[in-house]
């Protein structure tokens, strides 16, 4: 079964990571000082507000659009907002990059 690719990070989307990485990781690494980051997935992924179990709701669930980026000394993993680094919109619309 084929993925969707709606989501998928374009060239451009990586190139806007990379130039805020370069930014704002002036330090490396918050935990091993480590300079080298790999965006650990091929498109934007979800934070998820968890349902109160047993509760029944009509009320949305919240997401959080998120860029998963990896330490490559430690693995510490951060999370870009997605809507913040402009590569989706507020409508959760992929950007052009
Ligand atoms: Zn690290």
């Amino acid at each position: 079964m084929e993925r969707p690719v709606g989501d998928l990070l374009t060239p451009q989307h990586n190139a806007l990571i990379a130039a805020k990485m370069k930014e704002h990781a002036k330090n490396g690494c918050p935990l091993c000082h480590g300079e080298s980051w790999t965006i650990a997935s091929d498109r934007v992924l979800v934070l998820a507000e968890r349902p109160t179990p047993g509760l029944i709701t009509s009320a949305p669930v919240v997401f959080i659009p998120v860029v998963p980026v990896v330490c490559n000394t430690c693995s510490f993993q951060m999370h870009f907002n997605a809507i913040a680094l402009g590569v989706m919109d507020k409508e959760g619309q992929m950007t052009h990059g």
